[in-house]
């Protein structure tokens, strides 16, 4: 049976992968509208209203376009629209390679356990540490990935304990990026040798690739 519920989509675009470890990678990107978050180093303030409304079938038949079988679902933050479970399982299910972007303040619980979680731990410079959901720690699976945005040395210092606290690097990917022109690729990678942090280092590749600000890459 065809499903007939709307997401709202913000765009639908092919670009290079640019972050996690699926980073290089052609990939096409579902962008869904609304975030519930706002965080102070946000790039995709585009997101929170604009879109499209399409039904997953809409949403299929425009991904068919591109001749390629991996495909991210992210925001803004996608799984407040309910639909996209649906969608997640049905990208699944006509064979993509599902990687999902998450701010990880909502119940990754009900995710299709076929789908890559990529799911972010908010640090204190983002101002929205206080969303982070620990509880959906327990439901990560060892090719999940957990990215911490560090914007400066508490930052650091902290995602640090949360690693430590959590045993994250035994039960997933974890990955360290810095916030785009807040600290530099040198100061975090120093940081992380110093500490042989058992973490994977991170540049966010297409704002090396194209313009920091150009959108749909
Ligand atoms: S969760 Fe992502 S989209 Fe939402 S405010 Fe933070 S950076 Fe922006």
């Amino acid at each position: 049976m065809k499903s007939m519920e709307k997401l709202k989509i913000n765009e639908i675009f092919y670009s290079i992968q640019g972050e996690s470890t699926y980073a290089g990678l052609p990939c096409i990107f579902i962008r869904l509208t609304y975030c519930n978050l706002r965080c102070t180093y946000c790039d995709t303030e585009y997101a929170f209203y604009e879109g499209k409304d399409m039904t997953i079938e809409e949403i299929l038949d425009e991904i068919k376009k591109y001749n390629c079988k991996l495909v991210e679902v992210t925001g803004g933050e996608p799984l407040l629209q309910t639909g996209v479970f649906d969608l997640m399982k049905k990208l699944c299910d006509e064979g993509y390679k599902v990687l999902l972007e998450t701010s990880g303040s909502i119940s990754i619980e009900n995710v299709d356990k076929r789908v890559t979680i990529i799911m972010d731990l908010k640090t204190p410079s983002s101002k929205m540490m206080k969303k982070n959901l620990y509880s959906n720690i327990n439901y990560l699976k060892p090719d999940d990935e957990v990215k911490f945005v560090i914007g400066n040395r508490e930052d650091y210092e902290w995602s640090k304990e949360i690693i430590n606290k959590y045993e994250l690097d035994k039960k997933c990917k974890v990955l360290m990026g810095c916030v785009f022109g807040e600290l530099t690729n040198l100061e975090l990678a120093t940081w992380i040798l110093e500490d042989n942090l058992p973490v994977r280092f991170q540049m966010q590749l297409h704002k090396y690739i194209w313009e920091p600000e150009k959108r749909g890459v």
